[in-house]
């Protein structure tokens, strides 16, 4: 299986095998080694390239070894569907680990959700909205975070979410990994990424 290459760990490979995945793709191929290596990554690619677990491969690799109360990454999708495609992803690529996480969007009660948070867990995947009204309640130990991703940056800039993923950043400790993916690239994408990207490199399929 052409995946040995990243050096990722047996669980993950195993997961992968599962899913049918024999060959990376194109995106995978790019980004893996740089957000394996530390680098912030502005990815463009589409929907469909595999780019889910182009930055979850890497992440659920990281966050494995610092198991603990905190959550350490989080990543951000502008609806309530994209959230729980992630989310599942996430069910089924890191089904040999012990990693935790939950998914946090609107349209329901929250006490599902704050039930899972109080428990710990490792990832969270979330809307914006109801992110920071969790945050708000006090239920979101941001402290220990050392990954962001947002997901379709585009989306979300046309669904007027900016605002406040900023005050969002506010919060979350500033010495951590970036990772931007988009669509399309355009100058408020470019613009967002000077803004919140340390050094990215740049990754287009
Ligand atoms: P995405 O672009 O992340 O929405 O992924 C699109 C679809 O491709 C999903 O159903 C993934 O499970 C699948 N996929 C991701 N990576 C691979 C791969 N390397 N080989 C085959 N299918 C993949």
């Amino acid at each position: 299986n052409s995946f040995n290459k990243f050096e990722l760990n047996k669980q993950l490979l195993m997961a992968i095998e599962d899913m049918g995945y024999t060959e990376p793709s194109e995106i995978q191929d790019k980004a893996i080694p740089l957000i394996m290596e530390g680098h912030d990554v502005l990815g463009i690619a589409q929907t469909g390239t595999g780019k889910t677990a182009a930055f979850l491969l890497p992440i659920l690799m990281k966050v494995k070894y610092a198991q603990g109360m905190f959550t350490r990454c989080v990543i951000f999708a502008p609806t309530r569907e994209l959230v729980m495609q992630i989310d599942a992803a996430i069910t089924d690529l890191a089904k040999y680990t012990d990693i935790r996480h939950v998914s946090l969007y609107g349209g329901l009660g929250p006490k599902t959700q704050i039930e899972k948070l109080k428990a710990g867990v490792d990832i969270i995947v979330a809307t914006p909205g109801r992110f920071m009204d969790l945050y708000l309640l006090g239920e979101i130990p941001t402290k220990e975070i050392k990954y962001l991703v947002l997901d379709e940056a585009d989306k979300m800039m046309d669904m007027g979410f900016m605002p406040q993923i900023r005050k969002i950043l506010e919060v979350i400790p500033r010495k951590r990994k970036n990772l931007l993916f988009s669509a399309t690239f355009e100058p408020r994408v470019e613009k967002l990424s000077e803004e919140f990207l340390e050094a990215p490199i740049k990754v287009e399929i």
